[in-house]
């Protein structure tokens, strides 16, 4: 079976609302490495949309995986409990940026865990309101659909969508909404949409993913904080995408550290690989759904909670996080010099090694979506996966795993110079 053949059964087996970006089928997986069914190979700079942090298949994690496969692969948490559910619990209460005591509770999908910060901030508030931004991406679900601050392609013909659900502005210094018109925003809604002693949390990325790896300044946070404090407002922070060493430290609100979170919703990168998802929050609020209301069949799987267990001790063990800002120092420092020959990129921009390049006309200042699905055709003919993002598509983002070689990245920096000079 070769590509060609692959994607002829793909097109009619399966649903074109399933959109997918390479026209290549995965054959097999190595730390940053990726073969596909031609044995053609490619450096993974997408890692299955930033869950890869730790690598494919990285060995520590495949044996922990192996090892509870060995013992039992599901029982129900809620059924059956397992001290390892507990394990990790304990572990990411002990590391998310949340003012103890603290309590999680484990998911299998991001989304999921975004829903349920939603239904605990609810019970514990007796409040409907969320807010949450433009830009903003929190998942498929017909909720976390409605929280999702981008129209196409995600909600076209899904509605109606749930209410009580509002959309303020997220800061951004390159497309002239400041800090200031961001808060201003929330305030008007309070005026024009929904009183704020009915508004449950306010859902927000540190680091935009999907959006455009727009980073919130810190004032941004800190006034949040405030406004949350003097309305007796929930905070959530959605670490999905920027947790777990991706920003150079375990979680981005670490770059903010006065400002602790009421929830933080976590995947992705937690399970490398396998999927699982958390919520952790304060001990109170957490305890407020009462026992039922929370959990599903899957949540928390044992193979996933093994994979989770040994991706924090790696993530440790290695240093991922000082990793991430060596990494994505070095990749920054690249993009920046490409700007002297590529005038089209217009900002570059992240924190550790969640680093994203613009691009936009040099002579109108639009942004140039072709001119980045150029290059990120041309690297992937070279053999370098990358992933676009942003509200306009015109944003290459940089996911690469944190454990990848140090030969390869160079070399993959280098094609990447060479085809923004070019
Ligand atoms: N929140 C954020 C910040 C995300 O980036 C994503 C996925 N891109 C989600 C939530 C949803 O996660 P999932 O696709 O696992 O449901």
């Amino acid at each position: 079976m070769n590509n060609s053949e692959m994607n002829q059964r793909r097109l009619s087996a399966t649903p074109r609302g399933v959109g997918v970006m390479c026209d290549f089928y995965a054959a097999r997986a190595e730390n940053a490495t990726l073969w596909d069914i031609e044995d053609r190979a490619f450096t993974d700079f997408a890692a299955g949309i930033a869950v890869l942090n730790t690598g494919h298949r990285h060995p520590k994690i495949v044996a922990a995986i192996k090892a509870q496969l060995d013992l039992f692969t599901h029982t129900a948490y809620q059924i059956v409990p397992y001290g390892n559910y507990v394990t990790l619990a304990e572990k990411l209460n002990a590391i998310v940026p949340v003012a103890g005591p603290v309590k999680s509770t484990l998911f299998s999908t991001g989304a999921e865990a975004v829903e349920n910060a939603v239904k605990i901030a609810r019970a514990y508030t007796n409040r409907p309101g969320i807010i949450t931004f433009g830009g903003a991406f929190h998942g498929r679900t017909l909720l976390t659909l409605a929280l999702t601050g981008k129209v196409a392609p995600y909600k076209l013909g899904f509605g109606p969508l749930p209410g009580q659900i509002f959309h303020a502005r997220y800061p951004n210094a390159l497309h002239g909404v400041s800090v200031e018109q961001a808060i201003q925003s929330i305030d008007s809604l309070f005026h024009t949409d929904i009183p704020a002693d009915q508004v449950a949390a306010i859902l927000f990325e540190p680091i935009q993913g999907e959006g455009g790896f727009n980073v919130a300044p810190p004032e941004f946070i800190i006034a949040l904080r405030k406004l949350c404090d003097q309305h007796g407002i929930l905070l959530i922070a959605d670490e999905v995408q920027s947790g777990f060493a991706r920003t150079g430290k375990m979680f981005a609100m670490e770059y903010c550290p006065q400002v602790k979170v009421d929830l933080i919703t976590l995947a992705k990168s937690l399970g490398g690989g396998i999927p699982i998802s958390a919520v952790a929050g304060r001990a109170e609020v957490m305890d407020a759904p009462a026992p039922g209301g929370l959990g599903g069949t899957y949540a928390g799987n044992p193979l996933a909670v093994a994979s989770a267990l040994a991706v924090l001790a790696v993530i440790e063990e290695e240093q991922l996080c000082a990793r991430a800002r060596r990494l994505g120092a070095h990749l920054m420092e690249t993009l920046d010099k490409a700007r002297v020959s590529c005038p089209a990129i217009s900002a570059v921009r992240g924190q550790g090694s969640m680093v994203a390049v613009e691009f936009a006309d040099p002579a109108t200042g639009e942004p140039d979506p072709v001119f980045t699905k150029k290059i990120q055709r041309q690297a992937l003919e070279q053999g370098l996966l990358l992933l676009t993002c942003g509200v306009h598509y015109n944003v290459i983002r940089f996911l690469y795993p944190l454990t990848i070689p140090d030969d390869q990245f160079t070399a993959a920096l280098d094609l990447l110079s060479r085809l923004l000079k070019s």
